[in-house]
């Protein structure tokens, strides 16, 4: 239905992919803004936050769990990452398919732009 995560996920588009498992999967973002810019997407397709449903709970502390194994084994666990979720428009979501950035390797600035 022409989301673009679903066709990464169907390995219709291509994508650098560095975790998958039966939940999620994990892609480094195309347009990285910092040095570590990795993505941690659920395999169900939800559009956005607001449409997480209490079934969906394991599903999201799971997708926390492998966004902290990444961050270990990308050396930035210790030092600081941000972990980011853009939620519908004035946040700036682009894909409506929920996503977990993993942002890290440089200082993170607040507030956030
Ligand atoms: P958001 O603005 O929170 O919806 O973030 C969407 C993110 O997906 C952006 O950081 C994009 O750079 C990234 N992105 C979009 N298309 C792709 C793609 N085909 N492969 C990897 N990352 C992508
Ligand atoms: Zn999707």
């Amino acid at each position: 239905m022409g989301c673009i995560f679903c066709e990464i996920i169907n390995k219709r588009v291509p994508a650098k992919i560095i975790h998958e498992d039966e939940f999620v999967i994990a892609f480094e973002d195309i347009n990285p803004q910092a040095p570590v810019h990795t993505l941690v997407i659920p395999k169900k397709h939800i559009s956005t936050n607001l449409d997480i449903k209490r079934e969906d709970n394991g599903l999201l502390g799971h997708m926390f769990q492998v966004a902290n194994k990444i961050t270990k084994d990308k050396g930035i666990a210790e030092r600081g990452f941000r972990l980011v979720m853009n939620c519908n428009p004035e946040s700036g979501q682009a894909v409506f398919h929920i996503h977990l950035h993993i942002l890290g390797g440089r200082h993170m600035h607040w507030p956030p732009g």
